[in-house]
């Protein structure tokens, strides 16, 4: 079997690939006994995503795919954008990430966002990159149980919903990351 590495070190991101990859023996960072950060210094997520693979593939010589995300809200001109993940500081979590947003948007009526995802895939040495957006809006305030970063504050347009009141599968079905994952899996799948 084709042998791939995610360039991650997220157990959950893992088996959510592995069950839509199953033509594939899909390793990540750890089965590589590599624990360092890569530096997300780009300004784009395909910067990053780019950034992530390129140092992998030519670090251990192996296929792989890496995928970067960002919350783009537009009454903050996109912002936090490719910040998404530090939007509070370098050191900041999602609770305080949520805050700073939900503060920077207080009594401002325009609530549309975006979150997009890229996936870079280095295969037999050429690129590819696979993208996935998804339109909605922030909530005025935290909503739900489920999920992780700045779900509770994102709802997809056509749903009452926050992604953290879904369950995994409905997130699945229209999230960003699932659009890109989906375009990836195609292409292994037809020409990999
Ligand atoms: P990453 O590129 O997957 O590391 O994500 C960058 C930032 O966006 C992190 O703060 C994540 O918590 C957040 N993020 C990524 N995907 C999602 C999502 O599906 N829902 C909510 N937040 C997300």
């Amino acid at each position: 079997m084709n042998k791939i590495c995610f360039v991650t070190g997220n157990k959950n991101k893992l088996i959510e690939i592995q069950q839509l990859l199953t033509s594939y023996d899909i390793i990540s960072l750890p089965d590589l006994n590599f624990y360092d950060d890569i530096p997300e210094t780009e300004d784009t997520v395909e910067g990053n995503a780019l950034l992530k693979s390129n140092f992998i593939s030519k670090k251990f010589n192996i296929n792989c795919f890496s995928d970067d995300t960002g919350l783009f809200i537009d009454a903050l001109d996109g912002l936090p954008g490719v910040k998404s993940a530090r939007f509070a500081g370098d050191k900041c979590n999602s609770e305080e990430n949520i805050n700073l947003v939900l503060k920077k948007l207080q009594s401002n009526s325009n609530r549309s966002a975006s979150f997009r995802t890229v996936i870079c895939l280095i295969i037999n040495n050429s690129k590819h990159f696979f993208e996935g957006s998804i339109s909605g809006k922030i909530s005025e305030k935290k909503v739900g149980e489920g999920g992780f970063g700045y779900d509770p504050i994102f709802i997809p347009e056509g749903s009452k919903k926050t992604f953290s009141e879904m369950t995994v599968d409905e997130k699945n079905l229209i999230s960003h990351r699932s659009i890109a994952v989906r375009k990836l899996v195609s292409y292994l799948n037809k020409y990999g």
